[in-house]
């Protein structure tokens, strides 16, 4: 059974070795599983004709039923198109080809009815549409199903008349001969519990829907077990290296007393001293730490990193933490060296800028074992980077390193892998968590120090940027610095540079009497320090910025924050700039300027920054706009190459997947009982197959 889905698709009626290599190239398909699994995005109802006359702007599609009234190929060079005119008892529309012109033309007829199928645009009072589907009407198409699946097919396949439509064709010889090849791939008592229908019921109607019902049936039942499987392997990791791999045992609290009773700034929030407990239980335990620890900004999870690696530290270990940016890595020092200080304990930092010399010694002192905390970029991860005894690795703003890098920090502990925290600044929501993170323990401090005024966020448009410096100017006066942020992005670098000039001008002219600094990633990092220092130490008063500034910098008297172009920031990101204001004692206000005219989406982001400070309720506007793959950049995304789930929209289902998971696992870790058959034969059989399963690790 494997062996005919496993079959090349070159064998499958019609296709044959150039249309396979097509497949392959632009659809990663090769095998018949690759093409049943090959679900469609959307579904039309093919049941309904309009007349031309009832076509309006709003509609997405139309089919309409009529004869061709005239056909010509009007202009020449790249304009040159096929327009042909349709029309029905009520009016007339135009169907326009700038492709494959002559193959097109030929195929239409005069006194033949056709069905049309696409897009209209409108110009002017008339409509046309561009490429649309064109059939013979017959009175029974042959598939003109309830519902006819729509595959998303690229530009290079199209351009050769390979479209949906030839995709479904396909998929449809395979169905034919599919029936008794499809195997159950979850066990009975799921199928039972969750209400499932069949496999074999799922993939027909996936690609056939028979109604409505019986496609939200299939969706359901394959999205359940795409989640089910995933988190499955993710558990099985977990488990895995909980059996494997065993950890130091720490538990010296020596150090971690004395500084609760001598040094502690203020009181932990229940959260971080639930925390804490959670990650001290883990370094005792015996077994290697991995362990997630998310917190707003600002709640607080520098102090509770220094605490753990007291704990580390207390047992004669060393502990590592490792930052994506230099800025960011320089911040963490800074607050951690003033904690280190005070108890003796010895820290450095490394980074790319790290001379020569310092490095030399920083090298030396870490294999003696005189250095006890390391902090610094991925410049921790060179090979010469050797410790005497590194027990933690703290990793933070996980997400913009590689899970290769994740597994580069476990070596520099040959003998017995450190314990991994790594932290995330960021707010996951809790789907993307599970998947992304699903093999580490999570910890979450949900909670802020007391006595924090939360921070004031206010819209403002352009034309009110007059009031906006009188309000600054107000600010000024009372001692207060200012952060102006522009956007600055790859795509449009030249531009948004000289608008960051622009507005860097602008500011110094409205601020004649303030000194204003700059500061942006293109700056060499010697230029850039310099200007945070300038600022930091109060000599300037306004900030002019890209997002360079926007993790880790921490000057608690600037307290006002105006985004420029706020529209042309993502929600995540306007909460990680808005979390470097609300850090001093002071009432701190966060603007947003934007132009009068905001898309609905623009809108959605600008409102929810006003509306709330709560980092993780952000987060989840933000995936259920953006979707998972955007959210997290490119790095992690394959990780999130579902099939079919969407981790915006599928949370509680993902939830249920991974309770389903677990219950299986607690019963049967080594998955060996009979009636876990099935979910061995599958794990096995996915594990051969490339289907996101390798990308996970
Ligand atoms: P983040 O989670 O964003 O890294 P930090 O660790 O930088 O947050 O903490 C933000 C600020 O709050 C720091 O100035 C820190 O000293 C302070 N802080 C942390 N925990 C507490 C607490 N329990 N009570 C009062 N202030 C705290
Ligand atoms: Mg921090």
């Amino acid at each position: 059974m494997a062996a005919f889905f496993t079959t090349s698709i070159e064998f499958l009626k019609g296709v044959g070795p150039q249309r396979a290599a097509l497949l392959n190239k632009e659809l990663s398909i090769s095998t018949f599983a690759d093409l049943i699994q090959y679900y469609p995005f959307r579904y039309e109802d093919r049941t309904k004709f309009y007349n031309i006359t009832d076509i309006q702007d709003e509609m997405q599609y139309v089919q309409i039923k009529g004869f061709i009234k005239k056909k010509e190929v009007i202009g020449t060079g790249f304009k040159k198109r096929l327009v042909v005119v349709v029309g029905d008892q009520t009016g007339e529309i135009e169907l326009v080809w700038f492709q494959g012109i002559n193959w097109i033309s030929d195929k239409l007829k005069p006194g033949i009815e056709y069905v049309v199928f696409g897009k209209p645009t409108r110009f002017g009072s008339k409509f046309n549409i561009a490429h649309p589907e064109v059939d013979v009407a017959l009175e029974k198409n042959s598939h003109t199903g309830f519902l006819q699946p729509v595959y998303s097919i690229p530009e290079k396949l199209r351009v050769k008349h390979f479209d949906s439509k030839a995709l479904s064709k396909f998929i449809q010889e395979l169905l034919k001969h599919s029936s008794e090849k499809i195997r159950e791939t979850l066990p009975p008592s799921i199928i039972v519990s969750e209400h499932l229908i069949s496999k074999r019921d799922a993939l027909y109607n996936i690609h056939m829907p028979q109604s409505q019902e019986w496609l939200a049936k299939a969706q359901h039942r394959l999205k359940f077990e795409e989640l089910f499987y995933v988190q499955l392997r993710l558990l099985k990791m977990k488990l895995l290296r909980q059996s494997k791999f065993g950890g130091q045992i720490f538990q010296n609290t020596t150090l971690l007393n004395k500084f609760y009773k001598e040094q502690l700034p203020f009181t932990l929030t229940d959260a971080q001293k639930k925390v804490i407990k959670e990650i001290y239980l883990d370094l005792k335990s015996g077994k290697q730490m991995n362990r997630l620890l998310q917190g707003d900004v600002g709640s607080g999870k520098t102090i509770v990193s220094f605490i753990c690696m007291l704990i580390v530290l207390g047992d004669g270990a060393q502990c590592a933490l490792m930052a994506p940016t230099e800025i960011l890595a320089q911040q963490h020092f800074k607050n951690l060296k003033d904690f280190a200080d005070r108890m003796q304990i010895s820290i450095s930092l490394l980074t790319g800028s790290t001379k020569k010399s310092e490095r030399k010694l920083i090298h030396e002192n870490l294999q003696n074992g005189s250095l006890q905390i390391l902090v610094g970029t991925h410049a921790l991860l060179e090979e010469e980077v050797k410790f005497h005894n590194l027990g933690l690795s703290i990793i933070d703003e996980q997400h913009r390193f590689g899970v290769a890098q994740r597994s580069k920090l476990w070596q520099k502990n040959k003998n017995i892998y450190p314990h991994i925290l790594v932290m995330t600044a960021t707010p996951i929501p809790r789907t993307l968590a599970m998947t992304l993170y699903g093999d580490l323990e999570i910890s979450v401090i949900d909670e802020l120090p007391v006595g924090r005024k939360p921070i004031k966020t206010i819209h403002k448009y352009d034309a009110h940027r007059l009031h906006v410096n009188q309000f600054l100017r107000d600010q000024l006066s009372m001692g207060r610095q200012i952060y102006c942020v522009y956007p600055l992005i790859e795509e449009s670098e030249k531009l948004d540079l000289k608008h960051l000039m622009d507005g860097y001008e602008s500011i110094v002219r409205a601020f004649p009497d303030v000194a204003v600094g700059i500061i942006h990633g293109k700056m060499k990092p010697e230029a850039k320090r310099y200007e945070m220092k300038r600022f930091s130490s109060g000599e300037t008063k306004i900030m002019v910025a890209t997002t360079v500034i926007e993790v880790g910098v921490d000057v608690p008297n600037a307290s006002v924050m105006v985004i420029e172009n706020a529209e042309r920031f993502g929600l995540s990101q306007l909460h990680q700039l808005r979390g470097r204001v609300g850090r001093g004692a002071e009432q701190s206000y966060c603007i947003l300027m934007t132009d009068y005219k905001l898309g609905a989406d623009s809108r959605l982001r600008i409102d929810t920054m006003v509306r709330t400070n709560n980092g993780f309720e952000i987060a989840e506007t933000d995936l259920k706009l953006r979707g998972p793959g955007d959210l997290l950049g490119t790095q992690q995304s394959g990780v999130l190459d579902l099939l079919i789930a969407d981790l915006s929209k599928d949370g509680k289902l993902l939830q249920r997947a991974r309770e389903r998971a677990i219950d299986v696992l607690e019963d049967d870790p080594e998955l060996s009982k009979r009636e876990n058959e099935v979910i061995r034969v599958q794990v096995e059989s996915m594990r051969k197959s490339t289907v996101n399963w390798s990308r996970i690790s």
